[in-house]
């Protein structure tokens, strides 16, 4: 079930890269402006070397150490992953190339990499200090209490994962970085037109497993007496399951695991696409996103990176992102995603 979830959510977000190989296709290269942005071959930045061996060679990134740790064994590897200075170059290639490494592009990545081991997943962030993404600004919130029934599953599903949180992101025989969770529900309060919906919305919740209570206004005033109760006439309790969390630390929970699972995290910003025209035999003309481009911190410049996938995880600015592989882009697809930084 859950790899069905990943898959369908993964789906929603992907940008699919359109890699037919039919023969009634011809592809031609279009004169894209994001093209002056490549500064190097791809020729010289493929001659990427390894300098040790690794465990599974297909599982991860063709990587260079930049310092002079010993790998022996497995342990060491995964204590080398951890280091994520270490790597430096950029690959040419990877399967799934998932932009902004917050707390979405960070879980994307280990859920994909725990269920495909094979497969090479790479995370862009372009700001390791997160100063401005919305994971280390928010509250940390966790409640059950929402209307739609996609929203509570969601929510069902991340409290049990929160509560297993050892069984799934404990690297080697160390527990995660403690997210000290606090238990304590949330109170959404009503006035009297709001009563049927609150009943609605109850009655969906709780067939869905979560566990809130309805609470009349005196019954409101018994349970908080330092409550205003004027003009409210329905509260909802969150009983189990809500609270909130240290956003920074289970942040870095999921980088920490995913990077020991062989996700390469690279300190580098998505700065458009290399594009081209795919014209069908019916003559109809489709846009097809061949590599991105991307800035890397280490050297300011700017590589091409090749991706059967590309995830969307920009969070605020995943507009600005969607633009660059054309959505919302008149001529390409003019739809735009309805989302922008404030
Ligand atoms: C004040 C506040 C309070 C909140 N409180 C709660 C709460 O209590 N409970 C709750 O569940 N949610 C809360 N939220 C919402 C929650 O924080 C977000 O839904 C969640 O953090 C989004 O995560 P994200 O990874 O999608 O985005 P972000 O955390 O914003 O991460 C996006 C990342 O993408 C990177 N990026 C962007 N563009 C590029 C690019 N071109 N190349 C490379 N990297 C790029 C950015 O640097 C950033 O790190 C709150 C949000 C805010 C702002």
């Amino acid at each position: 079930m859950t790899l069905r979830l990943t898959r369908r959510f993964v789906h929603q977000l992907f940008i699919r890269r359109y890699a037919s190989k039919d023969s009634s296709i011809t592809t031609t290269t279009t004169t894209d402006s994001n093209k002056d942005l490549t500064t190097e071959k791809s020729s010289e930045i493929s001659t990427v070397k390894r300098a040790f061996t690794l465990i599974n060679p297909k599982t991860v990134h063709e990587i260079k150490r930049i310092d002079d740790t010993p790998i022996k064994n497995e342990m060491d590897l995964i204590r080398h992953r951890l280091t994520e200075n270490r790597v430096k170059n950029i690959p040419i290639e990877t399967d799934v190339l998932i932009i902004g490494g917050a707390i979405m592009g960070s879980s994307i990545a280990y859920f994909l990499k725990q269920r495909s081991p094979d497969m090479k997943v790479t995370v862009l962030e372009r700001d390791w200090n997160y100063t401005t993404s919305s994971t280390v600004l928010s509250a940390g919130g966790l409640r059950q209490q929402f209307a739609l029934e996609e929203n509570i599953q969601m929510s069902v599903y991340g409290a049990e994962f929160l509560k297993h949180i050892r069984d799934h992101l404990s690297i080697l025989d160390e527990d995660p970085v403690p997210i000290s969770f606090q238990h304590n529900g949330y109170l959404l309060c009503g006035s009297e037109q709001s009563v049927k919906l609150f009943e609605e919305n109850h009655k969906t919740q709780t067939s869905l497993g979560a566990k809130s209570k309805l609470l009349t206004a005196s019954m409101l005033k018994e349970k908080f007496p330092w409550l205003n109760t004027d003009g409210i006439a329905i509260g909802c309790y969150g009983i189990q399951n809500e609270g909130w969390l240290d956003p920074w630390a289970l942040l870095n929970a999921f980088r920490q695991k995913a990077l020991s699972l062989g996700v390469l995290y690279l300190n580098a910003e998505l700065v458009g696409f290399d594009k081209s025209k795919r014209v069908w035999a019916d003559g109809t003309i489709e846009n097809q996103l061949d590599k991105a481009l991307i800035l890397s911190a280490d050297d300011n410049r700017i590589y091409p990176m090749d991706s059967s996938f590309f995830i969307n995880a920009a969070g605020p600015w995943a507009g600005e992102v969607a633009k660059m592989a054309g959505i919302g882009v008149a001529g390409e697809y003019p739809v735009a995603l309805p989302v922008e930084p404030r």
